[in-house]
Order: structure tokens, then sequence, then C-alpha cells
């Protein structure tokens, strides 16, 4: 599947804020963002004022570019949320929240959502016990997420964890670092989901 491949920090300029896409890299002086405040390109310090529909578009490739989904998958989502019940916008975000790549990042296994996707790829986690390497994967209330057992002595998972031990987990997942897995004890609700999204703009902007 096509994938971009481009600088990643040039979509953090482009939306005007970090998107934490590079991992440690992000809380350093060296972010992107903060030594150029512009967005990225020719014109990048040209207009800034954004009409209705610019403001809309921002706000899906920003969660386009938070969770790494392509436009397909993610009107996927959108698809899947407006049958649900609630808000389609919130159920928007809680199924993107649910991707087990996210949810690998999330519970701390690794720096960033795209090392996550990696992680996944390479099959080091398990769900319910058995091994699941598709990143899309939606987690559901009730499954058990595991590193896997061979992959627990690699220097890896000891240094990426340590570095991690400050990010808490949201309260969707039951971590249990002694057993380095998880419960999913609830879908994730908008509470829960720290992200800057106004999902509504999105909600707006597929209903056109
Ligand atoms: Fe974005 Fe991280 Fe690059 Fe900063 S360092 S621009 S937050 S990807």
């Amino acid at each position: 599947m096509a994938r971009y491949t481009d600088a990643v920090c040039r979509l953090c300029r482009r939306e005007g804020q970090k998107l934490f896409l590079k991992g440690d890299r992000c809380y350093t002086e060296k972010c992107a963002v903060d030594r150029r405040t512009y967005a990225p390109g020719q014109h990048g310090q040209g207009r800034t004022k954004a009409s209705e529909y610019g403001s809309q578009l921002r706000e899906k490739q920003k969660a386009k570019r938070y969770y790494g989904v392509l436009e397909s998958q993610f009107r996927g989502y959108f698809e899947m949320a407006s049958k649900m019940k609630g808000k389609t916008g919130e159920n928007l975000l809680s199924l993107l929240e649910r991707r087990l790549d996210n949810t690998i990042y999330r519970l701390g296994f690794a720096m960033s959502r795209a090392e996550a996707r990696q992680l996944v790829l390479h099959g080091h986690f398990t769900v319910n016990g058995r091994k699941v390497n598709i990143p899309s994967f939606l987690v559901k209330p009730g499954m058990d997420i595991s590193l896997k057992e061979s992959s627990r002595s690699l220097d890896k998972f000891k240094s990426v964890i340590e570095a991690n031990s400050f990010r808490q987990p949201p309260k969707w997942l039951d971590y249990n670092a002694a057993s380095l897995s998880a419960k999913v004890v609830a879908a994730p609700s908008r509470d829960d989901i720290d992200l800057p999204i106004t999902e509504q703009l999105i909600v707006e902007l597929y209903s056109k």
C-alpha cells in the first residue's frame, strides 16, 4: 500500500502544530515546528487565513496524520462511524484510537505511532494470546494485548519502556507493567483522547 514517504516534519509544519510523528526528537529543540513556525514550501510564509472549507480540510488532514492513515482508510472509518450510535465525530476518533498500532503507542511500547506500526507489522504483539501483525486491527473491550514472550528480552523494548515510563496509558487501557500486557476495559471516549482535533469540522467536510 502507498505510504507517505516525504519528510514527516513537513506535515507538522503544514498543520502549524506538533503531531509527534518522530518520537523522541519531537521533545527536543530540534523539532522543526519550533524552529520554523511557517508552513513548508515556496508560499509557506504567505497567506495564512483559511476559508471554512480550508479549516475543515486541515482538521481532517491533521487527524489522518496523527494516526498515520491514508485517505481511503480514513473515509472508511468515517463511514463506519456514521453508522454507529452517537456522535459521528466522536465515533470516528474512537475508532482511530482503537487501532492496534495506536494502542501499542498509547501503552508506551513505541515512541511514535509510526514506530508502533512497524513493531506490530514485525509481529511483536499478541491479542488474546494470538499473534496479530495488522496495524489497523481494532481492539475491543475485553481483549488482552501483550508483548510477545520471545520479544521481551529485546534491548529495544527494555529501553523504550524505560524511556516511556513517564507516559500514563489512558484509562480505557488497564496496563500491567509486570506482565507487559494490558486489558481493554472500555471503548475510548472523547475525553480519553487528548488530541487537539475539532472532529465536528471533519463531519462537516464529509457531509458536503
Ligand atoms: Fe513534528 Fe516531531 Fe518533526 Fe517536531 S520533530 S515537526 S513534532 S515530527
